[in-house]
């Protein structure tokens, strides 16, 4: 098959035909017909998310299933599939009560600890596939994987937001903040969109943010504190996490509310009076990716067009260079999936 290849840290992925995967026990290979890059891939190409190369990168893999192997009861080629991010062991006391992103024997990613989507196809355990639903196409589909399924847990089950809760959504315009922003509008909470970009603020906006802050023109812990009329918000959603914003989005927050920390800065440290905890109720916490689950009612949120997928380009496979390129440079919305079949 076609893939790229990454054969040293911070090197170039260089377009090769390497032998076609085949499925073991209890696996299925997926034809990769969409995979989407995000940030995460810098992180691994510099080869500080761990992995052996040479390796396939490629983490939010929409596609067929092209092979079935032993044990596999309930996939059949041609179906089609995103795949569970996380490989997880199945077997510990997290992922047996559903919390499998907190598996105590975690084997890894896809496109780090195990080959990737930027590739014809992609060999991965039978229960990390999820359906895609009918009306939903392979591109749509990669939103699935990480950019819905992630805030709406977030939103839903780590925050419990409810209909006429102030949300504050740090970091908006990324390409999970803005699904956020659309499945928030879908809970009924007032979206309070901050970001540094006036025209993708305005896009976020378009998509049901009621109000868009500027956090590098203003401080957006006093602007919340404007807009909610000192009330403050229920709940924020950092997808940032710098120590630049961590310590607004903690004084983004009401009474009793809570923040949640998706995206982070390693090493970030902010400082928090502990009075608040305690007179007011409030958490702080964060939210690791999804359960199986929580993945199928993220596809099931698409599919009945609760939430929009943002895609603003595409790529063949022999361009993933340059979707990386433009990832880095800012220039793509939401997401811009490879497309190995094209
Ligand atoms: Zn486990």
């Amino acid at each position: 098959m076609r893939a790229m290849v990454l054969h040293e840290w911070g090197g170039m992925l260089t377009l090769e035909t390497v032998p076609d995967p085949a499925p073991g026990l209890g696996e299925v290979v997926l034809r990769v017909h969409a995979c989407a890059p995000d940030q995460f891939d810098v992180t691994i190409r510099a080869g500080r998310a761990g992995g052996k190369l040479p390796l396939i990168l490629g983490h939010e893999i929409a596609g067929e299933v092209a092979a079935v192997g032993a044990g596999v009861e309930a996939w059949r080629e041609g179906d089609r599939a995103i795949l569970h991010a996380y490989l997880t062991c199945g077997a510990c006391r997290f992922c047996q009560m559903g919390r499998e992103t907190l598996c105590r024997d975690f084997r890894g990613y896809f496109g780090v600890h195990a080959d990737g989507g930027y590739a014809e196809y992609v060999r991965a355990p039978a229960r990390n596939l999820c359906r895609i639903p009918e009306s939903v196409g392979y591109t749509e589909a990669t939103v699935i994987v990480s950019p819905v399924a992630t805030p709406l847990k977030a939103i839903k089950t780590r925050a419990g937001v409810r209909p006429g809760d102030d949300l504050v959504i740090v970091g908006a315009c990324g390409g999970v903040g803005i699904h956020a922003v659309q499945i928030g509008k879908r809970f009924g909470a007032r979206v309070i969109a901050v970001d540094i970009d006036d025209a993708r603020l305005e896009r976020a906006k378009a998509l049901g943010a009621d109000y868009a802050v500027n956090g590098r023109r203003e401080n957006f812990g006093e602007a919340v504190a404007q807009i909610t009329s000192g009330k403050g918000a229920e709940a924020v959603l950092e997808f940032v996490g710098t120590e630049e914003t961590l310590p607004r989005s903690f004084a983004s927050l009401a009474v009793a509310g809570t923040l949640i920390v998706i995206g982070f800065q390693p090493g970030a440290v902010f400082a928090s009076d502990p009075t608040r905890f305690v007179m007011e109720e409030i958490a702080v916490t964060g939210s690791r990716y999804v359960n199986r689950a929580e993945l199928a009612e993220a596809a099931r949120w698409v599919g009945e067009g609760w939430v929009k997928p943002v895609i603003s380009a595409t790529y063949p496979l022999a361009e993933t260079e340059r979707a990386l390129a433009d990832l880095a440079a800012n220039r793509v919305f939401g997401r811009a999936p490879i497309l190995p079949g094209a």
